[in-house]
């Protein structure tokens, strides 16, 4: 496969097969993300995703998924991304499921139309960085979208149909905005009623300008038991049905996984848990600049 520059998927499409059809991020502005800094965005030509799709056949006897990569592939045309899909659909009749990353504003410049006609040819789960419901976090990180746009993109997404994946990052506003960060990451999460919610740790890379607003102390880092009860806040104002919860990415300090409501006790009780380890200290030493 002909992959250019780094390529990032959801843990959950470890196992799928990785057609890159854009290269970086069409956004690239987030204070907090070091992930496409040397990329330059762009679309590859639909004959080339094609090409790669055949070599992937020859090399591959079944595929049950495919993930359209990279950063924000649902910023491609319409025409074109109902064409690879299609493809897709020819090429591996057996695939059950197509995933895709989409920003914000990528996810708005579709109509529930649009997005319809993608899950009809196999798009079956979108990849959301929401990070926070916080209007004043998603202004500080230049997410470049109002928590009001950011929520209009989700309810578009589950509109559709296409089951909805989306991400928050603990510690992203800060201690100086930890309270509402996790009252209004519930809330966003409430409002869009996502499948499945993912909650990363924040780590700050030193080529982020986050880090170097760590340095000039414009923000101060949650310590790890900071991070559990920003957590505990969170999970506890959540109030949705179906929604599987997972928080056990490397970079967080405890794994916590379940299907809220069902498991909200459950989880908060591992929340608990974790706060009561003394040694969470160790792991902090590693997140201090
Ligand atoms: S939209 Fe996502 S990939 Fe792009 S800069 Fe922001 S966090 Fe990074």
């Amino acid at each position: 496969m002909n992959y250019e520059g780094m390529v990032y998927r959801p843990p959950s499409e470890a196992y799928s097969l990785i057609i890159q059809a854009t290269v970086g991020c069409s956004h690239n502005k987030c204070t907090f993300c070091s992930m496409y800094k040397d990329d330059t965005f762009k679309i590859k030509p639909v004959d080339k995703i094609k090409d790669e799709l055949v070599e992937a056949r020859e090399y591959y006897k079944s595929v049950n998924r495919i993930f359209i990569a990279d950063g924000d592939a649902l910023a491609m045309k319409q025409e074109d991304l109902v064409d690879i899909c299609s493809f897709i659909g020819e090429v591996f009749p057996e695939c059950d499921r197509i995933g895709i990353y989409g920003s914000p504003n990528s996810i708005l410049r579709k109509t529930e139309e649009e997005l319809i006609e993608l899950k009809k040819l196999g798009i079956g789960i979108l990849y959301l960085g929401v990070e926070s419901g916080s209007e004043k976090i998603l202004e500080a990180i230049k997410k470049g979208v109002t928590r009001e746009e950011m929520i209009k993109a989700g309810q578009r997404v589950k509109k559709s149909g296409i089951k909805l994946s989306i991400t928050l990052i603990s510690g992203i506003g800060g201690k100086e905005l930890t309270r509402e960060h996790s009252l209004e990451s519930a809330s966003i999460i409430n409002e869009i009623s996502p499948d499945y919610v993912g909650l990363l740790t924040l780590m700050v890379e030193p080529s982020t300008e986050m880090y170097q607003a760590v340095r000039d102390g414009k923000m101060t880092l949650l310590s790890p038991e900071e991070v559990l009860l920003e957590t505990k806040l969170m999970v506890e104002h959540i109030n949705i049905d179906k929604c599987v919860f997972r928080s056990n990415h490397a970079s967080n300090y405890i794994n916590l996984a379940g299907t809220l409501a069902r498991d909200k006790e459950k989880i908060l009780e591992q929340i608990d848990l974790g706060l009561s380890v003394s040694n969470l200290s160790d792991k902090e030493k590693y997140r201090r600049l």
